[in-house]
Protein backbone atom coordinates (compact mmCIF):
# COMPACT_ATOMS: atom_id res chain seq x y z
CA UNK A 1 0.00 0.00 0.00
CA UNK A 2 1.50 3.31 -0.69
CA UNK A 3 -1.16 5.82 -0.95
CA UNK A 4 -1.28 8.03 2.32
CA UNK A 5 -3.13 11.64 2.39
CA UNK A 6 -1.53 13.46 5.42
CA UNK A 7 -2.57 11.96 8.59
CA UNK A 8 -4.42 13.69 11.01
CA UNK A 9 -3.39 14.69 14.88
CA UNK A 10 -4.59 11.25 16.92
CA UNK A 11 -3.74 9.14 13.65
CA UNK A 12 -2.19 6.00 15.06
CA UNK A 13 1.32 5.47 13.80
CA UNK A 14 2.83 1.95 14.18
CA UNK A 15 6.22 1.96 15.04
CA UNK A 16 8.48 -1.78 14.64
CA UNK A 17 10.94 -1.87 17.27
CA UNK A 18 10.86 -0.78 21.00
CA UNK A 19 14.55 0.64 21.74
CA UNK A 20 15.38 4.39 22.42
CA UNK A 21 14.81 5.15 18.67
CA UNK A 22 11.40 4.11 18.90
CA UNK A 23 10.92 5.54 22.12
CA UNK A 24 11.96 8.76 21.04
CA UNK A 25 10.10 8.81 17.75
CA UNK A 26 7.43 7.99 19.93
CA UNK A 27 8.08 11.43 22.05
CA UNK A 28 8.03 13.13 19.02
CA UNK A 29 4.88 11.80 17.37
CA UNK A 30 3.32 12.56 20.57
CA UNK A 31 3.88 16.19 20.43
CA UNK A 32 2.98 16.27 16.71
CA UNK A 33 -0.44 14.82 18.53
CA UNK A 34 -0.09 11.15 17.10
CA UNK A 35 -0.77 7.74 18.72
CA UNK A 36 1.50 5.32 18.71
CA UNK A 37 1.77 1.38 19.30
CA UNK A 38 5.30 0.15 19.53
CA UNK A 39 5.09 -3.58 18.13
CA UNK A 40 8.80 -5.82 20.42
CA UNK A 41 9.25 -9.15 21.26
CA UNK A 42 11.10 -7.89 24.17
CA UNK A 43 8.92 -7.20 26.86
CA UNK A 44 11.48 -4.91 28.99
CA UNK A 45 11.54 -2.44 26.02
CA UNK A 46 12.43 1.44 26.52
CA UNK A 47 9.47 2.75 23.88
CA UNK A 48 7.29 0.93 25.89
CA UNK A 49 7.45 3.31 28.67
CA UNK A 50 6.40 6.46 27.19
CA UNK A 51 2.89 4.98 24.99
CA UNK A 52 0.02 2.86 25.93
CA UNK A 53 -0.26 0.74 22.94
CA UNK A 54 1.98 -1.96 22.84
CA UNK A 55 2.39 -5.64 21.22
CA UNK A 56 4.74 -8.01 22.66
CA UNK A 57 5.48 -10.54 20.08
CA UNK A 58 8.25 -12.18 17.62
CA UNK A 59 8.72 -10.49 13.98
CA UNK A 60 7.61 -14.06 12.78
CA UNK A 61 4.41 -14.08 14.03
CA UNK A 62 1.94 -13.08 11.57
CA UNK A 63 -0.91 -13.22 13.05
CA UNK A 64 0.24 -10.79 15.63
CA UNK A 65 1.85 -8.52 13.17
CA UNK A 66 -1.53 -8.79 11.04
CA UNK A 67 -3.16 -7.38 13.83
CA UNK A 68 -0.78 -4.67 14.51
CA UNK A 69 -0.95 -3.70 11.32
CA UNK A 70 -4.71 -3.71 11.75
CA UNK A 71 -4.69 -1.30 14.83
CA UNK A 72 -2.63 1.77 12.80
CA UNK A 73 -2.95 4.04 10.09
CA UNK A 74 1.04 3.43 8.93
CA UNK A 75 3.77 1.63 9.73
CA UNK A 76 7.73 2.57 10.44
CA UNK A 77 10.69 1.14 11.80
CA UNK A 78 13.29 1.91 14.16
CA UNK A 79 16.12 -0.93 13.55
CA UNK A 80 16.87 -2.21 9.49
CA UNK A 81 16.80 -5.78 10.73
CA UNK A 82 13.26 -5.85 10.32
CA UNK A 83 12.69 -9.55 8.42
CA UNK A 84 11.21 -8.82 5.08
CA UNK A 85 8.53 -10.95 5.46
CA UNK A 86 7.16 -9.12 8.51
CA UNK A 87 7.60 -5.90 6.71
CA UNK A 88 5.89 -6.76 3.40
CA UNK A 89 3.06 -8.61 5.32
CA UNK A 90 2.78 -5.16 6.57
CA UNK A 91 2.95 -3.70 3.43
CA UNK A 92 -0.15 -5.14 2.23
CA UNK A 93 -2.14 -3.82 4.69
CA UNK A 94 -0.62 -0.31 5.76
CA UNK A 95 1.50 1.91 4.33
CA UNK A 96 5.03 1.11 5.36
CA UNK A 97 7.37 3.84 5.37
CA UNK A 98 10.05 3.76 4.60
CA UNK A 99 9.51 0.83 2.32
CA UNK A 100 10.46 -3.25 2.06
CA UNK A 101 13.32 -1.82 -0.67
CA UNK A 102 15.57 0.22 2.15
CA UNK A 103 15.54 -2.48 4.34
CA UNK A 104 16.54 -5.25 1.85
CA UNK A 105 19.47 -2.82 1.37
CA UNK A 106 20.75 -1.62 4.32
CA UNK A 107 20.49 -5.50 5.60
CA UNK A 108 23.14 -7.06 4.05
CA UNK A 109 26.13 -5.27 2.88
CA UNK A 110 26.33 -6.47 -0.02
CA UNK A 111 23.17 -5.67 -1.46
CA UNK A 112 23.97 -2.52 -0.45
CA UNK A 113 27.15 -1.94 -1.76
CA UNK A 114 26.36 -3.19 -5.07
CA UNK A 115 23.28 -0.79 -4.77
CA UNK A 116 25.42 2.10 -3.91
CA UNK A 117 27.98 1.31 -6.63
CA UNK A 118 25.26 1.06 -9.34
CA UNK A 119 24.07 4.66 -7.89
CA UNK A 120 27.62 5.92 -8.83
CA UNK A 121 28.30 6.36 -5.37
CA UNK A 122 32.58 5.72 -3.97
CA UNK A 123 32.60 3.18 -1.65
CA UNK A 124 35.70 1.61 -0.76
CA UNK A 125 37.07 -1.45 -2.65
CA UNK A 126 35.14 -4.88 -1.45
CA UNK A 127 35.14 -8.57 -2.62
CA UNK A 128 32.32 -10.95 -1.38
CA UNK A 129 33.91 -14.16 0.61
CA UNK A 130 32.39 -17.64 1.45
CA UNK A 131 35.33 -19.79 2.20
CA UNK A 132 39.12 -19.29 3.29
CA UNK A 133 40.42 -19.76 -0.47
CA UNK A 134 38.11 -16.86 -1.63
CA UNK A 135 39.69 -14.31 1.35
CA UNK A 136 43.14 -15.49 0.19
CA UNK A 137 42.08 -14.35 -3.38
CA UNK A 138 40.14 -11.20 -1.94
CA UNK A 139 43.26 -10.49 -0.06
CA UNK A 140 45.48 -10.77 -3.25
CA UNK A 141 43.35 -8.37 -5.20
CA UNK A 142 42.32 -5.86 -2.01
CA UNK A 143 45.42 -6.07 -0.19
CA UNK A 144 46.15 -5.61 4.05
CA UNK A 145 45.42 -4.18 6.25
CA UNK A 146 41.97 -4.74 5.33
CA UNK A 147 38.37 -5.61 7.63
CA UNK A 148 36.98 -9.15 6.91
CA UNK A 149 32.68 -7.99 7.69
CA UNK A 150 29.61 -10.29 8.34
CA UNK A 151 27.38 -9.33 5.22
CA UNK A 152 24.32 -9.32 7.68
CA UNK A 153 23.64 -8.35 11.24
CA UNK A 154 26.72 -6.43 11.97
CA UNK A 155 26.88 -3.55 14.79
CA UNK A 156 29.09 -1.66 16.94
CA UNK A 157 31.75 -3.10 14.98
CA UNK A 158 30.05 -6.55 15.88
CA UNK A 159 30.53 -9.69 13.06
CA UNK A 160 34.60 -7.52 11.80
CA UNK A 161 37.17 -8.37 12.45
CA UNK A 162 41.25 -6.46 11.33
CA UNK A 163 43.65 -8.10 8.76
CA UNK A 164 46.46 -6.71 9.39
CA UNK A 165 48.25 -8.92 7.19
CA UNK A 166 47.72 -11.80 4.64
CA UNK A 167 48.47 -14.08 7.76
CA UNK A 168 45.53 -13.18 9.47
CA UNK A 169 43.39 -14.36 6.63
CA UNK A 170 42.96 -18.36 8.71
CA UNK A 171 42.04 -16.99 11.58
CA UNK A 172 39.87 -13.90 11.34
CA UNK A 173 37.80 -15.95 8.75
CA UNK A 174 37.65 -18.64 11.83
CA UNK A 175 36.44 -15.95 14.45
CA UNK A 176 33.85 -15.11 12.51
CA UNK A 177 30.38 -17.07 12.40
CA UNK A 178 30.47 -20.53 10.18
CA UNK A 179 29.31 -20.38 6.84
CA UNK A 180 28.23 -16.94 7.25
CA UNK A 181 28.49 -15.09 4.37
CA UNK A 182 31.49 -12.01 4.47
CA UNK A 183 32.91 -9.17 2.55
CA UNK A 184 36.34 -8.26 2.97
CA UNK A 185 36.43 -4.31 2.36
CA UNK A 186 40.10 -2.64 1.78
CA UNK A 187 41.01 -0.66 4.82
CA UNK A 188 40.85 3.22 4.39
CA UNK A 189 42.97 5.20 6.23
CA UNK A 190 40.22 8.29 6.82
CA UNK A 191 41.37 11.38 8.91
CA UNK A 192 37.83 11.45 10.22
CA UNK A 193 34.28 10.20 9.83
CA UNK A 194 31.50 12.10 9.02
CA UNK A 195 27.72 11.46 8.80
CA UNK A 196 24.62 13.37 7.37
CA UNK A 197 21.03 13.05 8.75
CA UNK A 198 18.80 13.19 5.17
CA UNK A 199 15.03 13.29 5.16
CA UNK A 200 12.83 12.41 2.59
CA UNK A 201 8.82 13.22 1.94
CA UNK A 202 6.30 10.87 0.22
CA UNK A 203 6.22 13.58 -2.90
CA UNK A 204 9.93 13.93 -3.12
CA UNK A 205 10.54 16.84 -1.51
CA UNK A 206 14.00 16.77 0.43
CA UNK A 207 15.59 17.97 3.55
CA UNK A 208 19.39 16.92 5.30
CA UNK A 209 20.87 18.34 8.38
CA UNK A 210 24.64 19.71 8.76
CA UNK A 211 26.87 16.63 8.83
CA UNK A 212 28.73 15.73 12.13
CA UNK A 213 32.00 14.65 12.79
CA UNK A 214 31.87 11.46 14.39
CA UNK A 215 33.67 10.34 17.69
CA UNK A 216 34.26 6.12 17.93
CA UNK A 217 35.37 4.54 21.33
CA UNK A 218 35.09 0.57 21.34
CA UNK A 219 33.37 0.61 18.11
CA UNK A 220 30.67 2.13 19.59
CA UNK A 221 29.93 6.25 17.96
CA UNK A 222 31.10 8.24 21.74
CA UNK A 223 30.43 12.07 20.28
CA UNK A 224 29.03 13.80 17.49
CA UNK A 225 30.20 17.50 16.88
CA UNK A 226 28.61 20.07 14.56
CA UNK A 227 30.22 21.84 13.26
CA UNK A 228 32.24 19.39 11.50
CA UNK A 229 36.16 20.23 11.12
CA UNK A 230 35.23 20.11 7.07
CA UNK A 231 35.15 22.13 4.03
CA UNK A 232 31.64 23.71 2.83
CA UNK A 233 32.27 22.38 -0.20
CA UNK A 234 33.01 18.52 1.26
CA UNK A 235 29.90 19.51 3.33
CA UNK A 236 28.11 20.21 0.70
CA UNK A 237 29.08 17.45 -1.21
CA UNK A 238 28.20 14.76 1.60
CA UNK A 239 24.82 16.47 1.55
CA UNK A 240 24.19 16.18 -1.83
CA UNK A 241 25.41 12.57 -1.74
CA UNK A 242 22.69 11.35 0.98
CA UNK A 243 20.42 13.49 -0.93
CA UNK A 244 21.32 11.13 -4.19
CA UNK A 245 20.92 8.34 -1.91
CA UNK A 246 17.44 8.64 -0.98
CA UNK A 247 16.12 9.44 -3.93
CA UNK A 248 17.65 6.15 -5.21
CA UNK A 249 15.76 4.41 -2.96
CA UNK A 250 12.91 6.63 -3.28
CA UNK A 251 12.98 6.51 0.50
CA UNK A 252 10.30 8.29 2.92
CA UNK A 253 11.94 8.90 6.42
CA UNK A 254 14.86 10.32 8.05
CA UNK A 255 17.87 8.17 7.14
CA UNK A 256 21.92 8.18 8.28
CA UNK A 257 24.38 8.38 5.86
CA UNK A 258 27.61 7.37 7.39
CA UNK A 259 31.02 8.80 5.69
CA UNK A 260 35.07 8.03 5.49
CA UNK A 261 36.49 11.91 4.50
CA UNK A 262 40.18 10.36 3.12
CA UNK A 263 42.76 13.42 3.15
CA UNK A 264 43.37 13.76 -0.93
CA UNK A 265 45.52 16.99 -2.06
CA UNK A 266 43.40 20.36 -1.30
CA UNK A 267 40.02 18.59 -1.23
CA UNK A 268 39.52 15.25 0.42
CA UNK A 269 37.12 12.42 -0.88
CA UNK A 270 34.45 11.18 0.57
CA UNK A 271 33.90 7.30 0.38
CA UNK A 272 30.22 6.25 2.08
CA UNK A 273 30.43 3.62 4.41
CA UNK A 274 27.21 2.30 5.44
CA UNK A 275 23.65 3.76 5.21
CA UNK A 276 20.80 3.09 7.74
CA UNK A 277 17.27 3.10 6.74
CA UNK A 278 16.00 4.91 9.91
CA UNK A 279 16.99 7.90 12.88
CA UNK A 280 20.52 7.41 13.66
CA UNK A 281 22.45 7.97 16.53
CA UNK A 282 24.68 10.79 14.93
CA UNK A 283 21.81 12.99 14.30
CA UNK A 284 20.52 12.97 17.90
CA UNK A 285 22.59 16.47 18.49
CA UNK A 286 19.37 17.74 16.08
CA UNK A 287 17.08 17.40 19.84
CA UNK A 288 18.65 20.64 21.07
CA UNK A 289 19.87 23.00 18.26
CA UNK A 290 17.06 22.53 15.58
CA UNK A 291 14.16 23.37 14.86
CA UNK A 292 12.63 20.56 13.41
CA UNK A 293 14.76 17.28 14.86
CA UNK A 294 15.92 14.31 13.29
CA UNK A 295 12.50 11.96 14.96
CA UNK A 296 10.03 14.85 14.22
CA UNK A 297 11.00 14.61 10.78
CA UNK A 298 10.98 11.34 9.98
CA UNK A 299 6.97 11.58 12.02
CA UNK A 300 6.39 14.17 9.44
CA UNK A 301 7.45 12.11 6.33
CA UNK A 302 6.15 9.69 7.60
CA UNK A 303 1.91 11.13 7.92
CA UNK A 304 2.86 13.30 4.86
CA UNK A 305 3.08 16.35 6.54
CA UNK A 306 5.82 18.95 5.01
CA UNK A 307 9.06 18.35 6.28
CA UNK A 308 10.52 20.90 9.05
CA UNK A 309 13.54 23.51 9.30
CA UNK A 310 16.87 21.96 9.50
CA UNK A 311 18.72 24.46 10.05
CA UNK A 312 21.68 24.46 12.92
CA UNK A 313 21.13 27.17 15.10
CA UNK A 314 24.41 26.81 17.56
CA UNK A 315 27.21 24.43 17.85
CA UNK A 316 26.84 21.44 19.60
CA UNK A 317 28.45 17.89 20.38
CA UNK A 318 26.12 14.80 21.44
CA UNK A 319 28.01 12.72 23.67
CA UNK A 320 26.90 8.61 24.29
CA UNK A 321 26.55 7.69 27.76
CA UNK A 322 27.40 4.16 27.87
CA UNK A 323 27.13 1.46 30.64
CA UNK A 324 27.78 3.34 33.96
CA UNK A 325 27.84 6.42 32.74
CA UNK A 326 24.65 7.01 32.84
CA UNK A 327 25.07 7.87 36.94
CA UNK A 328 26.98 11.45 36.19
CA UNK A 329 23.59 12.04 34.57
CA UNK A 330 22.53 14.27 37.43
CA UNK A 331 25.92 15.84 37.76
CA UNK A 332 26.86 16.87 34.53
CA UNK A 333 23.33 17.93 33.48
CA UNK A 334 24.30 21.07 36.25
CA UNK A 335 26.86 22.77 33.31
CA UNK A 336 24.98 25.34 31.55
CA UNK A 337 24.54 24.25 27.65
CA UNK A 338 23.53 20.82 28.69
CA UNK A 339 20.17 18.51 27.69
CA UNK A 340 20.24 15.02 29.29
CA UNK A 341 18.39 12.35 27.45
CA UNK A 342 17.60 9.15 28.95
CA UNK A 343 16.64 6.03 27.35
CA UNK A 344 14.87 3.91 30.75
CA UNK A 345 16.58 0.97 29.87
CA UNK A 346 16.40 -0.96 33.70
CA UNK A 347 19.87 -2.36 33.38
CA UNK A 348 23.26 -0.39 33.07
CA UNK A 349 25.69 -2.74 31.12
CA UNK A 350 28.83 -2.53 29.96
CA UNK A 351 29.00 -1.07 26.14
CA UNK A 352 24.98 -0.67 26.31
CA UNK A 353 23.40 3.15 24.91
CA UNK A 354 21.61 4.44 28.16
CA UNK A 355 21.18 7.64 27.11
CA UNK A 356 22.97 11.06 25.51
CA UNK A 357 24.18 14.22 26.55
CA UNK A 358 23.66 17.17 24.00
CA UNK A 359 26.24 19.89 24.70
CA UNK A 360 24.64 23.11 23.42
CA UNK A 361 27.83 25.46 22.79
CA UNK A 362 26.77 29.12 23.92
CA UNK A 363 26.75 31.57 21.12
CA UNK A 364 29.40 34.05 21.89
CA UNK A 365 27.55 37.52 21.58
P1 LIG B 1 30.63 -0.44 10.28
O1 LIG B 1 29.92 -1.39 11.16
O2 LIG B 1 30.91 -0.96 8.92
O3 LIG B 1 29.99 0.93 10.25
O4 LIG B 1 32.07 -0.19 10.96
C1 LIG B 1 32.18 0.38 12.26
C2 LIG B 1 33.43 1.24 12.35
O5 LIG B 1 34.61 0.47 12.06
C3 LIG B 1 33.46 2.39 11.35
O6 LIG B 1 32.73 3.49 11.81
C4 LIG B 1 34.97 2.64 11.23
O7 LIG B 1 35.41 3.39 12.35
C5 LIG B 1 35.54 1.24 11.31
N1 LIG B 1 35.66 0.68 9.96
C6 LIG B 1 34.76 -0.11 9.35
N2 LIG B 1 35.14 -0.43 8.08
C7 LIG B 1 36.32 0.18 7.88
C8 LIG B 1 37.22 0.26 6.77
N3 LIG B 1 36.97 -0.39 5.61
N4 LIG B 1 38.34 0.99 6.92
C9 LIG B 1 38.60 1.64 8.06
N5 LIG B 1 37.80 1.60 9.16
C10 LIG B 1 36.67 0.89 9.07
Amino acid sequence: MTDLRPLSPGSRIGILGGGQLGRMLSLAASRLGMRTHIYCPDPDSPAFEVTPHKTVASYDDAQALRAFAEAVDVVTYEFENVPLAAARLIAEIVPLRPGPRALEVSQDRLVEKAFLSESGIAIAPYSPVTSLAELEAAIARIGAPSVLKTTRLGYDGKGQRMLRSPEDAAHAFAELEAGAPLVLEAFIPFEKEISVIVVRAANGDIVSYDPSENVHRDHILKTSTLPASISPAAGSTAKAIAERIAQALDYVGTMGVEFFVVADGDEPHLLVNEIAPRVHNSGHWTQAVCVTDQFENHIRAVVGWPLGDTTRLADVTMENLIGDEIFATADRSATPGVQPHIYGKSEARAGRKMGHLNIVHPIKR
